[in-house]
């Protein structure tokens, strides 16, 4: 039943949203590409990828072949101190996920399913050379996933200076993009990452970025499930920002 509602009013919206036809730049974003039903997870399917936030191994096993048979190239921002290991942070920030993100208004389903993401492995630097040689960007996620808005400055920036500087030598080449964790950051961390010699970095605004002129503060869609065409081109319509403004007004959850 709730589906249904849901459903209808997409279509609504959608219809409505045709006729505003707004200039606008929709950056799509996701975290791992796999069927185990975790809110952190993509069913793997054939889509238009643009970034991937964290740099989990099913990038490169699921999403890596479909954006090569299709022509297309991506941003992967690396956590990289977790590079070869799993996802540990996600365990290590399970209560703040819980409270900052979800306004602990998450089930304990739904959250048992986010912290077993901590289990899921990431990518290696032999799979990151790979898409590397592709034509794939690779943009720093910091080294340890730090929440930046609990981090003192001096911490913030030894933590993105060392995830740069790894990329960069291993990749031999600048590593120009930047990706906040948690989607966390004030003006003062913005220029931080700007002084540290990023061109761009994004955030996690599922709005459309109608202007694109805060470089340092890219709006993006998250992982959003499509489950058909409709659903896709909603996405990418105006009405997609209503139906979000909707969602986070009665649900009072942020955008990771
Ligand atoms: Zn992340």
């Amino acid at each position: 039943m709730k589906a249904i509602i849901k459903g209808m009013l997409k279509r609504i919206l959608y219809i409505g949203g045709c006729c505003a036809l707004p200039k606008q730049i929709r950056i799509l974003f996701y975290h791992s590409v796999d069927n185990s039903g975790s809110p952190l997870s993509t069913q793997q399917k054939k889509l238009v990828l643009i970034t991937f936030d964290d740099g989990f191994k099913s990038t490169y096993l699921h999403a890596f072949p479909v954006l090569k048979k299709h022509g297309f190239i991506a941003t992967i921002f690396l956590t990289t101190d977790y590079i070869n290991g799993f996802a540990g942070w996600i365990k290590r920030d399970i209560n703040l996920i819980e409270d900052k993100i979800f306004n602990s208004s998450i089930s304990k389903k739904e959250l048992q399913k986010i912290t077993k993401a901590s289990n899921f492995p990431l990518l290696t630097w032999e799979e990151i050379k790979t898409m590397d040689d592709y034509g794939m960007e690779f943009g720093s996620h910091t080294s340890s996933h730090i929440w930046l808005g609990k981090t003192t400055t001096e911490e913030i920036m030894e933590d993105i200076l060392r995830s740069k500087s790894i990329i960069e030598e291993k990749l031999n080449k600048p590593a120009v993009f930047f990706s906040y964790p948690y989607s966390d950051y004030k003006s003062e961390t913005k220029e931080i990452v700007k002084d540290l010699g990023f061109r761009a970095a994004c955030g996690g605004d599922p709005r459309a970025d109608r202007s694109a002129n805060d470089l340092f503060g890219l709006k993006r869609t998250g992982p959003v499930p499509a489950e058909n065409f409709f659903e896709f081109k909603f996405i990418f319509s105006a009405a997609f920002d209503w139906y979000i403004g909707l969602v986070v007004r009665v649900k009072g959850m942020k955008c990771r």
